[in-house]
């Protein structure tokens, strides 16, 4: 058990990438704080951990407002006394292209995407810090890597994810806290099913292993980073993408 006691925080985790990771930990032995937006979701997903054994326990939340993500970490700390990861999963995609996007557009996708990994962060942080021990991990994509097609406010979010990742690698290393991203590629969720079939076709024929990859490719990532197997590994971006970008 690679997380045993470890406790760890992730965002949009009733879903998804989120939702495999948070299982994931749980097998690794680490107790998971679930957070996500709608609270029967979030019930359910912790009551899918503590049947397995896990000890879960979960806020609704959403990552946007400042004083949910402070109320969140600091009831973690009260429940937990510490916070040893957090992993900055939720995001969301609202595609379109630049002379069609909107306002509205641009702004929820750098609202979530990277405001919202920045509330969590900064606040875990703070922990982190004064604990001197913490790993922060978030969730960048290959369109953080390469740009892509009708995702302006996408990429935008997620090249700016690489640039916060380095900065705070810098920046909290002295702490004993790393800091790294994941890079996925096209991974089977509900955010990848809203995309046309031909994209997704285009997509894994893009990748020399010819497939999209599955949410345990990256849980697997994100446990490994998590865990001190890892602990020379900071700043890193890394490609869990079946080669989409060599
Ligand atoms: P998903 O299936 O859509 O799950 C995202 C989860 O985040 C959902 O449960 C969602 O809740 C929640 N969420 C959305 N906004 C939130 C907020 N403001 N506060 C708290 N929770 C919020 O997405 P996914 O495909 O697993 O993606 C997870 C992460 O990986 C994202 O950051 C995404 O950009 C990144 N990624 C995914 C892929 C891919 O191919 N799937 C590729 C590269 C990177 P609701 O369902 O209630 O909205």
């Amino acid at each position: 058990m690679r997380l045993k006691d470890k406790v760890a925080i992730i965002t949009g985790a009733s879903g998804g990438i989120g939702e495999v990771t948070a299982k994931k930990f749980a097998l690794e032995g680490a107790k998971v704080v679930i957070v996500d937006l709608k609270k029967e979701d979030v019930d359910r997903t912790v009551l899918d951990l503590q049947r397995i054994g896990c000890e879960a326990i979960g806020f609704d939340a959403d990552v946007t407002k400042r004083e949910q993500v402070d109320q969140f970490i600091n009831d973690t700390v009260a429940y937990f006394g510490r916070i040893d990861a957090v992993i900055n999963n939720a995001g969301i995609t609202q595609d379109a292209q630049l002379i069609k996007m909107t306002e509205e557009q641009w702004d929820r996708v750098i609202d979530v995407n990277l405001k919202g990994v920045f509330n969590v962060a900064q606040s875990a942080a703070k922990v982190m810090i004064e604990q001197k021990n913490g790993v922060i991990l978030n969730a960048s994509s290959v369109v953080g890597l390469y740009g892509n097609f009708g995702q302006t406010n996408y990429a935008a979010s997620k090249f700016g994810i690489n640039g916060m990742t380095k900065t705070w690698a810098r920046e909290l290393g002295k702490y004993g806290i790393r800091v790294n991203a994941i890079a996925p590629g096209f991974i089977a969720t509900s955010m990848t099913q809203k995309m046309p079939e031909k994209v997704l076709e285009m997509m894994k024929n893009k990748s020399p292993l010819k497939r999209m990859g599955s949410p345990e490719d990256i849980a697997n990532g994100y446990a490994y980073l998590a865990s001190d197997e890892a602990s020379f590994i900071t700043g890193a971006v890394i490609s869990i993408d079946g080669g989409a970008v060599i």
